[in-house]
């Protein structure tokens, strides 16, 4: 689950992580408000203002903003609040930003050498270990960094069993370039990152920039956090934090009534039972030389009602152009899927793109026959390889 970096933050600060501190703004009204409030207690007038969406890159694409004063506060919300936000993450469509961060502009005015980091925390699905990323050339190229100069991004991984140990904090301080009291911060920033990282179950935290300012301090200026939807359970507080404006409506949807549904973009629906099952038979639209439009795994019942529902899902879609349905019945009887096949089908009235159904199991043949003689347009055949072939003859 993403959140955005408001919300990333506050969960940063609820382990003691230093942050730049801001309040979260709907209007411009309430972005005046907040600007006051923070200069009430930062002393600084000056702010920044900055588009709340999930989607990195929104210093490029004019969703971060420095406001001077507070006339300036109300003018750069009421243009950011609305927009249509694109970045080199986002849709050509960009995303709608319906919120803002106002918060304390922690760049000094005169400030000679403001050093930008970058520090992140993730798995390294290779070792199966935590680790730390980070590089002395944070802001807002790093993806650049990461193409072009590799070598300046260092990993420090971390032992289950140990945690994060002081040498190794030490170690990511002194890489970073620091010594005396911004050395120190330093460690103690890595620390409390690494234990907030573990403590609220994340899967990724990403810092990019980290601050340190000409006064030593270590700060998080921006915040990436995605956390584990699996370990949700252990976190009731971090469930209201979801943002459903933010994801793809279907899955969305999808998710409500229990279907686990995964949007891709290319042009052949699936409709499958299990997920091998649906990691083999995207393989099998591949070679047929089609692209998987979407993941969809109906489960265990695929009745007629879970049938019509997935179907209705699917055909959202406007990219689809056929709808492959691959079920093995082993519990639930091909026979009753066909039915339930045959009554969505017949409920939802017309379906405009055509539909191959490969039942195999438990009364296949039973199945068979029975789309055969629904009299509906609907190509049912047995084997895998078939399927594939009239998958590849209806996209020609
Ligand atoms: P991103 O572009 O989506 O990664 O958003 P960031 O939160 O990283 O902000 C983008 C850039 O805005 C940062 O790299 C900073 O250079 C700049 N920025 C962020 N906060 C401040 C601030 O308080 N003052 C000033 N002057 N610039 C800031
Ligand atoms: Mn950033």
């Amino acid at each position: 689950m993403n959140l955005h970096e408001y919300q990333g933050k506050k969960i940063l600060n609820s382990f003691g992580v230093e942050i730049q501190r801001g309040i979260v703004a709907q209007s411009p009204a309430e972005a005046v408000a907040a600007a006051k409030k923070l200069t009430e207690d930062t002393g600084t007038n000056w702010h920044v203002i900055k588009a709340q969406v999930h989607a990195g890159g929104r210093g490029k694409g004019g969703g971060v903003k420095l406001a001077k004063n507070l006339a300036e506060v109300e003018q750069i919300s009421d243009q950011i609040i609305g927009m249509h936000l694109v970045t080199p993450q986002t849709t050509a469509d960009g995303k709608l930003v319906s919120q803002v961060l106002v918060a304390e502009d922690v760049y000094y005015p005169g400030d000679s050498e403001p050093s930008e980091f970058y520090i992140s925390v993730l798995m390294n699905r290779a070792t199966g270990r935590n680790m730390i990323m980070y590089s002395t050339e944070g802001g807002m190229d790093i993806e650049a960094v990461a193409e072009n100069t590799p070598h300046l991004i260092f990993n420090e991984e971390i032992d289950p069993t140990m945690g994060l140990l002081p040498f190794q904090a030490r170690k990511i301080a002194f890489n970073l370039g620091l010594s005396g009291k911004a050395f120190k911060q330093m460690t103690k920033f890595v620390s409390a990152l690494y234990s907030a990282y573990v403590k609220s179950d994340s899967s990724l935290f990403e810092i990019n920039p980290v601050l340190k300012t000409s006064d030593d301090r270590v700060i998080a200026v921006d915040a990436k956090v995605t956390i584990d939807e699996n370990a949700l359970f252990r976190h009731k507080d971090y469930e209201v934090l979801r943002d459903l404006r933010e994801e793809n409506p279907v899955e969305v949807e999808a998710k409500a009534v229990g279907l686990s549904y995964v949007d891709l973009d290319g042009n052949v629906g699936c409709m499958v039972n299990g997920a091998g099952l649906a990691m083999a038979t995207m393989d099998l639209i591949k070679q047929a030389g089609g692209d998987p439009a979407n993941f969809l795994d109906v489960g265990g019942t695929a009745d007629a009602e879970r049938v019509e529902i997935a179907f209705n899902l699917i055909l959202k879609d406007p990219s689809v152009k056929a709808i492959l349905v691959n079920i093995f019945g082993g519990i639930v009887r091909c026979d009753r899927v066909a039915q339930g096949i045959i009554d969505a089908y017949k409920s939802i009235g017309s379906i405009e793109v055509p539909i191959i159904v490969r039942l195999e199991g438990t009364n296949a043949d039973i199945a068979k026959k029975l789309i055969d003689e629904s009299g509906l347009d609907v190509y049912s055949v047995i084997e895998f390889q078939e399927a594939a072939d009239k998958v590849q003859e209806v996209l020609a």
